[in-house]
């Protein structure tokens, strides 16, 4: 910073002390210029040193026009970029409502998903409890098997207990479960 800073004060102090000579030299020209003719080297002298003001001033102009014109367009792109920030503070607002309904929607799907696999468990329960009863229940008359109709009290029967005709038993009955 400071050796960036010092070169460019030391030549603004330069430059301020060149002009200071130039406008004092200036100044003197043009009081000799009211009071005598001015020889032709004073005369080119003075003029030399009015159009060195001339291109002095001309310059500080286009600097300054040149930064009036940077700041306009720096405030054109802060404009730019507020609108923008502004936009995507909207948009992601936008967003944040799809996602809030999106999440409400994944949970409402989740929460079916719960319930079919709750009803799917239920029906597989019930599924092996009608399985198992069908296969192990015995006849509640002979006590044999398979089981091939049940009565209104859900009561077992094989085939001919059910028909009213039970098997001649040969073997001792299996125990009821
Ligand atoms: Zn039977």
């Amino acid at each position: 910073m400071t050796r960036r800073t010092r070169p460019n004060r030391e030549r603004r102090a330069l430059a301020a002390r060149a002009r200071d000579e130039r406008r004092a030299r200036l100044r003197n020209l043009i009081d000799r210029a009211g009071r005598v003719t001015l020889t032709t080297q004073e005369a080119d002298a003075l003029r030399g040193l009015a159009e060195a003001e001339f291109a002095e001033s001309d310059a500080l102009r286009a600097t300054v026009g040149g930064q009036q014109s940077a700041a306009n367009r720096h405030g054109a792109q802060l404009d730019a970029a507020h609108a923008a920030i502004r936009e995507a503070e909207q948009a992601a607002a936008e967003w944040k409502k799809t996602a809030a309904t999106y999440s409400g929607l994944y949970s409402s799907a989740e929460q079916d998903v719960t319930n079919y696999h709750e009803r799917q468990a239920a029906e597989e329960h019930r599924r092996r409890v009608v399985a198992a009863g069908t296969i192990s229940a015995a006849c509640c008359v002979c006590g044999r098997g398979p089981v091939t109709y049940r009565n209104y009290r859900e009561q077992p029967f094989c085939a001919p207990c059910a028909d009213g005709q039970p098997a001649p038993t040969t073997t001792t009955p299996e125990p009821q479960p």
